[in-house]
């Protein structure tokens, strides 16, 4: 037996849906451990620590910026006596419980885990890319289109995601280009007509984007690459959204969890409980479609809700 002291509750992930969850369970008396993550960037917070300003999360009429957003998240969650953890959970053992979570300095055992490890979306990777993020370069056009107004801005992708984030652009950008490294596109049929037929929407085959170009402080366009002819060219434009899929953050839980064919945590039908009893899921890492602050708060509490049932319940 080990002589590790077994924890009620360990969170793992600190987005809206991790503190969220820290909020519920640490005002439900389980006395919460809340790993908050170091990958995104150093800083725990998750996507909204990539995001600049946040217009759309009901309570906030002034709208704020997505890390004053998380650190008001944590504030809160810190209030109510969750401990906060600053390392990234790399190993756990969901095979009998107490479950097993280690980081590369500890070990923690624990009788229910919520995992809100998040998503994040794929990147191009390309020069400029991450140093202009929130700066004319976004993954999230219902977060950013709005700033957008009477702008030129180019899409990547050639899938649905890009698509529908190419539409929905048409709002407030004077136009939009699309940049596909092919010369058909991977959108379901209704998607490309939509898009094809767009007065706003133009296309660029064949191309993709080498380096986003800038002036230090905002992007101001892009070097696009024409694999057919072998040219490069530089493209103005304000903004860059990236639409070539998005990856959640599970590689920790493949083969503890049941996942599905894109590797987001499966849970049970109106509820946050996983496949491994005890074990709930809250936020991005179980939704592919939503991915909204605001949504991944909701099922954050409702995974602190579930697991504070459960342990009542059955422990
Ligand atoms: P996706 O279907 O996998 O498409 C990704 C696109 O990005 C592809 O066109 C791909 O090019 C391109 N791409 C990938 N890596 C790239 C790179 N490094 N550089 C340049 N281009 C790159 O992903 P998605 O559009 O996010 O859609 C994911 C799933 O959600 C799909 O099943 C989709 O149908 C669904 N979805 C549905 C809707 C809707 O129905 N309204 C909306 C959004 C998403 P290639 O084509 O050359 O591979």
């Amino acid at each position: 037996m080990s002589d590790t002291p077994v924890e009620r509750l360990v969170i793992i992930g600190s987005g809206p849906a991790g503190y969220t969850a820290a909020i519920y369970a640490a005002r439900a008396q389980l006395a919460p451990i809340l790993f908050e993550g170091q990958s995104l960037g150093g800083s725990p917070g998750g996507q909204l620590m990539l995001t600049t300003e946040v217009e759309n999360f009901p309570g906030f009429p002034e709208g704020l910026q997505g890390p004053e957003m998380m650190a008001l998240f944590k504030k809160q969650a810190k209030r109510f006596d969750a401990r906060m953890v600053s390392e990234d959970v790399i190993f756990v053992d969901f095979s009998k419980r107490p479950f097993v979570i280690r980081t590369a300095t500890q070990e923690v055992h624990a009788q229910a885990v919520i995992a809100c490890t998040g998503a994040q979306a794929v990147w191009l990777g390309v020069p400029g890319e991450h140093q202009y993020q929130g700066h004319g370069v976004s993954a999230c056009a219902t977060c950013d289109g709005f700033f957008f107004k009477n702008k030129e801005i180019i899409v990547v992708g050639g899938g649905d995601s890009a698509m529908e984030e190419a539409l929905f652009l048409t709002t407030f950008a004077s136009k939009v280009t699309v940049v596909h490294r092919r010369d058909t596109l991977r959108a379901s049929k209704i998607m490309q007509e939509r898009a094809m037929n767009h007065p706003k929407i133009a296309f660029v085959w064949n191309t993709e984007v080498k380096e986003v170009l800038g002036d230090g402080s905002r992007m101001t366009g892009v070097k696009l690459f024409n694999h057919q002819t072998n040219q490069t060219t530089d493209f103005s434009a304000d903004g860059l959204f990236v639409a070539i899929g998005h990856m959640p953050n599970t590689k920790i839980f493949e083969g503890q969890l049941e996942l599905d064919q894109k590797g987001y945590v499966v849970t049970k039908p109106h509820t946050t409980q996983t496949s491994v009893e005890g074990v709930f899921a809250g936020g991005d890492v179980a939704d592919h479609i939503y991915r909204q602050a605001v949504t991944a708060a909701g099922t954050g509490c409702m995974a602190a809700l579930d697991c504070e049932r459960w342990l009542r319940e059955k422990i």
